[in-house]
């Protein structure tokens, strides 16, 4: 998971976003088997509005595992839209990230206080993660707090950021990297782990 900074919200959810978030507040208490769909402005969706402000955060790549993330299964709501503690959060900028499809099918309406977001101002990578090269595998780094490695543990399993695919997929785009001179780094996925290498 890598570090990122949060940009000011876009106009559109600066302007609509409280609305929004009471509407969707107001809707899922008096029926709670209503699904989630994105409001409108000017017949586009928020999710349109704003997945472009979403991508350029993370040069296109998911917030949690960094993998290429392409739509349309993009918007991760870190605290879950559907659980009724959250609903006042549904359209607030600072709980939207740009996710891949993987990461959303491991994290689904999951919820856990330990769990780390990548722009926390004191989130830092090696305070909490640590990589094995040999196998591809994320770890909580084993240096860092009792308290600091549980918070690892359980974002990695809510994740699903150590599955067998991640590490395959970690090493290969490691070989990828080893091959080629001078690209880019956000050519690439896994950036934290190509970079360390
Ligand atoms: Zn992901």
């Amino acid at each position: 998971m890598r570090k990122l900074i949060r940009p000011a919200a876009p106009s559109v959810l600066q302007e609509h976003s409280e609305r929004w978030n009471n509407q969707w507040k107001e809707l899922k208490t008096n029926s709670p088997s209503a699904q989630f769909h994105w409001y409108a402005f000017e017949k586009r969706s928020a999710r349109d509005w704003i997945l472009k402000d979403l991508a350029t955060m993370t040069q296109g790549h998911c917030a949690f595992c960094d993998r290429f993330t392409v739509e349309p299964e993009s918007v991760e709501h870190f605290r879950p839209k559907s659980d009724p503690r959250f609903l006042h959060l549904a359209y607030s900028w600072g709980n939207l990230y740009f996710c891949c499809g993987g990461c959303q099918n491991y994290k689904r309406e999951q919820w856990d206080e330990g769990l780390l977001n990548p722009d926390a101002d004191d989130y830092v990578f090696d305070r909490y993660f640590a990589f094995d090269f040999t196998t591809g595998a994320l770890i909580p780094n084993p240096a860092a707090s009792d308290a600091n490695q549980q918070r690892a543990d359980v974002t990695i399993r809510l994740y699903g950021l150590d599955s067998t695919e991640r590490r395959r997929f970690r090493l290969m785009e490691l070989r990828n990297w080893q091959r080629t001179d001078g690209m880019e780094l956000d050519e690439f996925a896994y950036r934290d782990f190509v970079r360390e290498r």
